[in-house]
């Protein structure tokens, strides 16, 4: 009893300095605590039960994070959320400091993620992991806070408002980048993208300029994970794709002095630059809906047909000093005999590195790539500074081994490992280039004029 006692009051001193909790209140979540302890939770669980025990509650998170907003802004605000959700364990980030990083010379920039299996299955994104008939529809619903089931006890929420309607913030417990959080709508209702969704996204940066925020599209195959329930994603750290520059200006019929432009970019984008909200909402929801009705046989885009509706948006927006930045990103989601994972997807002979769906983050320009890779690349890695054939067993890795070989031997590359971050910031370029709807500007134009824009 002694040792788990001293457990307690080591955690009840944590909480008091980290996690808000009050004097008053020491004893009471002290017994709460040794209960907990004894309960038989073990691991993941156990530490789940017990720092959701001494978080603040829902209400009080709220509260708080409003506070903080009015007295010392939305930035204040969602640092202490952020540090708070770390403090009390629901993002795991010694885990996520981990993950190798690195930037590549093409601009991209490179995570292997070692804290989170593989997801290869589209259809379970569909359904969005809902346990049919269960409790809590899906993953990302807001029941989940204090949710045990789930280990989600320890999850913490804030309360915005976006469209004037009830929204909730939250972080990822495997961010991808720096602050990377979700805004979810507090309805479980399916994603969608529609007029109304670029007016939540401004909303969200009015709030948060500090965070950029996009929406995935919402398709299977070239969307999140999560389709069942409508949700944003953005976080602090500003994306190859934001950095990029617009290589043509297009000019728009209605507002001939808005700055829009194709993206210097591997897919298809257009960006549309304003300080006025309308004019921003009305050039990207005529995008879109231009977008999601137009089909080029020839090139293989087909709006519709028996199988569904292939074509779609991923917006992404960030706030400047000279307004917003919309970033509409042209999706399509159709397959052929050839293609059967999709035509504007990795195509199979990268799939060694990514066969995972690229999603809005991607499209970015952050690769998150499955944690297996560390181990089997670093073995490629060894045979090729040996100069080792590559044995059956890493068939799949053929044309990573080769073009490593080759980069490493041509004397650019201080080692083997520089010679290998190189050549996957090379196929990641190639898999968004795979993504791209309109591989040929003139063809995007002939699109775009249908758009209600001209050269
Ligand atoms: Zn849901």
């Amino acid at each position: 009893m002694n040792g788990i006692k001293e457990q307690a009051k080591n955690l009840i001193a944590y909480a008091q300095e980290k996690l808000e909790l009050k004097e008053r209140d020491g004893e009471y979540k002290t017994n709460r605590l040794l209960e907990i302890m004894q309960s038989g939770l073990e691991g993941a669980e156990l530490e789940d039960a017990v720092y959701g025990e001494l978080s603040l509650l829902p209400s009080e998170t709220d509260e708080r994070f409003a506070e903080i907003m009015k007295e010392n802004g939305s930035k204040a605000a969602t640092e202490w959320l952020y540090n708070y959700c770390v403090y009390n364990k629901y993002v795991k980030k010694d885990v996520l400091d981990k993950n190798p990083r690195f930037d590549t010379a093409n601009g991209l920039t490179i995570t292997i993620n070692k804290a989170k299996p593989e997801f290869r299955d589209p259809k379970k994104a569909k359904a969005g992991n809902s346990v049919d008939g269960g409790y809590a529809k899906c993953v990302i619903c807001r029941e989940n806070e204090g949710f045990g089931a789930k280990n989600k006890r320890n999850l913490r929420t804030v309360s915005i408002t976006l469209g004037g309607k009830p929204w909730f913030w939250q972080y990822s417990p495997y961010g991808y980048f720096h602050e990377h959080g979700i805004a979810v709508n507090c309805e479980h209702t399916p994603m969608n993208i529609d007029r109304q969704t670029f007016v939540n996204l401004l909303d969200f940066v009015d709030k948060f300029p500090h965070y950029f925020i996009g929406c995935n599209a919402p398709l299977e195959r070239i969307g999140g994970s999560v389709l069942a329930h409508d949700h944003y994603q953005g976080g602090g750290e500003i994306l190859p794709l934001h950095r990029a520059k617009i290589k043509t200006k297009i000019k728009d019929n209605k507002y001939s002095y808005v700055t829009v432009g194709i993206l210097d970019w591997a897919g298809t984008v257009i960006r549309i630059k304003s300080d006025k909200r309308n004019e921003v909402v009305d050039i990207a929801d005529r995008l879109r809906e231009a977008w999601i009705n137009y089909s080029d046989w020839g090139l293989g885009i087909i709006a519709k047909d028996s199988n569904g509706i292939h074509n779609a948006i991923s917006p992404t927006v960030i706030k400047t000093v000279n307004g917003y930045e919309m970033n509409v990103i042209l999706r399509s989601n159709v397959t052929s005999k050839e293609y059967q994972d999709g035509v504007f997807h990795a195509h199979p002979e990268y799939h060694s590195i990514k066969k995972e769906s690229i999603g809005l983050i991607e499209a970015q320009g952050l690769f998150i790539l499955p944690g297996r890779l560390e181990e089997e690349l670093s073995a490629v890695e060894r045979l090729i500074e040996s100069r080792q054939p590559l044995p059956e067993k890493y068939a799949q890795f053929g044309l990573v081994y080769d073009e490593t070989k080759a980069l490493y031997e041509s004397g650019k590359y201080k080692d083997v490992h520089t010679a290998m971050r190189e050549e996957l910031g090379s196929i990641c370029y190639r898999i968004l280039e795979n993504t791209a709807v309109f591989k040929e500007e003139e063809d995007l134009m002939r699109f775009l004029k249908t758009a209600g824009f001209e050269i």
